[in-house]
C-alpha cells in the first residue's frame, strides 16, 4: 500500500488507542490499510480479569512496572498488517484520578467508562506529540453503549481529552462532523465507515474481509462492568476511609476468591481452589496469611489491623473451607511478614459465616 503523505511531503502518522477487543483492532487495521503509519497504544487499568487465565493453568501475566510503559511490540493483525504498541500502565492514578471520583458517573456497574476514556486519551496526547503523529483514534462506536458512546458523550470525551478535531473515530466518523484528519484531506472522509447501534455484523464482516479472527467478545476484558467484581468493590470504596489510599493490589484482591466481611470490619479473603491459592500467596501484599496444617487447605488472607479474635475466627473460616472441615479441631499457621504463629480452632460449619460473605 502506498504511505500518505501531508501536505508537506512527510507520512501521516496517527495514534490508535487499542484496547485489545475487535472495534479497536479493526480501526488500527482500517486506517493502517490507508497507507497511514499507526503507533498504538493500549493502557492497563489494572481491571483485567484473572479467572481465566487461572483456569487456563497459567499465572498471571507479569505486572509492567507501575507507571511504566512497555517497549513497542509487533501486533500481527490479519493479513499483511502490522502495528507496533506500546503499553502504559495508569493503574495506581487511574484508581485516583477516575474510579473514586467519576465526573460524568458510573455505566451500569462500577463502570466510569467517560471520565475513563477521556483519561486515556489525555494519556495518550504526548505519545501522539512524541512520534509526532498527526492525530489519535479510537475504536468507538455511535450508539454502541448507552452511556459512554452517544453523541454527547462522544463530544464530551473530545472536548476533555484536549484532542479537539484531532480524534478521529473511523468506525463511525460518517456520523459525526468531519474531524481535522478530514479537512486537510490526511484521511479521506469517503473511506472511513459509517457503523453505528450495538449490533457486531458489520464488525465481524470486516474482520473476515481482513482476516481477523482471534478477538476477544465485547467488554470481556474490563472488571469494572462485572456485576460480582463490582459489587465487590463497591463493598471496599464504603469501607475505606480514604480511598486514594487503595492501590491496584487492592483491586487484584477483589478478583479472586471468597469475600467476607467480620463484624468487626476486618476483610477476610479465601482461596476457593489450588489456582487462587498460588494467585493469592502471589500477591505481594502485608496482610496476615491462614492455612490449616495436616488437611488440605485454602489460603486465606487477612488485613493487617486484625486483632487477635479477628484471627481466631479468620483462621476458623479457613478451617471450614478445609478439608479439615469435620474435624473437631485444627492446627492454623497464621504468618505475617516475620511473624509466624500457630493456633487451634474449631471449624466453623457450613452457613455460619453466611452474613459475613459479601
Ligand atoms: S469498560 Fe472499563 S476500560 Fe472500557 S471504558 Fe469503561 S471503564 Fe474504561
Amino acid at each position: 500500500m502506498n504511505k500518505r503523505t501531508d501536505e508537506e511531503g512527510r507520512p501521516i502518522r496517527a495514534v490508535a488507542m487499542m484496547s485489545g477487543g475487535l472495534d479497536s483492532t479493526l480501526a488500527a487495521v482500517h486506517i493502517a490499510r490507508m497507507g497511514i503509519e499507526v503507533h498504538g497504544v493500549r493502557f492497563s487499568t489494572g481491571f483485567s480479569p484473572v479467572a481465566g487465565l487461572l483456569k487456563a493453568g497459567k499465572d498471571r501475566p507479569p505486572p509492567l512496572a507501575e507507571g511504566g510503559e512497555s517497549d513497542p511490540r509487533a501486533l500481527k493483525v490479519g493479513t499483511g498488517v502490522e502495528i507496533s504498541f506500546r503499553l502504559i500502565d495508569i493503574s495506581t492514578d487511574f484508581i485516583r484520578d477516575v474510579l473514586t471520583s467519576p465526573r460524568y458517573g458510573l455505566g451500569q456497574e462500577m463502570n466510569p467508562c467517560i471520565d475513563c476514556h477521556i483519561f486515556m486519551l489525555r494519556r495518550t496526547r504526548p505519545v501522539m506529540e512524541e512520534v509526532g503523529a498527526h492525530f489519535v483514534f479510537t475504536g468507538e462506536v455511535l450508539s454502541q453503549r448507552p452511556m459512554s458512546q452517544n453523541k454527547q458523550a462522544l463530544n464530551i470525551v473530545e472536548e476533555q481529552s484536549g484532542l479537539k478535531g484531532l480524534l478521529l473515530r473511523p468506525l463511525s466518523a460518517r456520523h459525526l462532523d468531519p474531524t481535522i484528519p478530514e479537512e486537510r484531506g490526511w484521511v479521506d472522509r469517503n473511506e472511513l465507515l459509517n457503523i453505528r447501534g450495538r449490533s457486531r455484523k458489520t464488525q465481524i464482516e470486516l474482520a473476515d474481509r481482513y482476516g481477523i479472527s482471534d478477538y476477544p467478545q465485547p467488554a470481556g476484558g474490563c472488571l469494572l462492568t462485572d456485576p460480582v467484581f463490582s459489587k465487590r468493590l463497591k463493598e471496599l470504596i464504603d469501607h475505606t476511609a480514604d480511598e486514594e489510599k487503595l492501590t491496584p493490589e487492592d483491586m487484584n484482591l477483589l478478583k479472586v476468591g471468597r469475600h467476607f466481611r467480620l463484624p468487626s470490619g476486618i476483610k477476610v479473603v479465601v482461596g476457593r481452589n489450588d489456582a487462587e491459592n498460588r494467585y493469592l500467596e502471589g500477591l505481594n501484599l502485608e496482610r496476615w496469611s491462614l492455612q490449616v496444617m495436616d488437611h488440605g487447605s485454602p489460603i486465606t488472607l487477612v488485613d493487617t489491623s486484625a486483632d487477635d479474635d479477628d484471627l481466631n475466627t479468620a483462621a476458623a473460616l479457613t478451617a471450614r473451607y478445609s478439608q479439615g472441615w469435620e474435624e473437631k479441631e485444627v492446627r492454623v499457621i497464621l504468618i505475617r511478614k516475620e511473624t509466624e504463629r500457630e493456633i487451634s480452632v474449631e471449624p466453623l460449619q457450613p452457613g455460619e459465616a453466611n452474613s459475613w460473605m459479601i
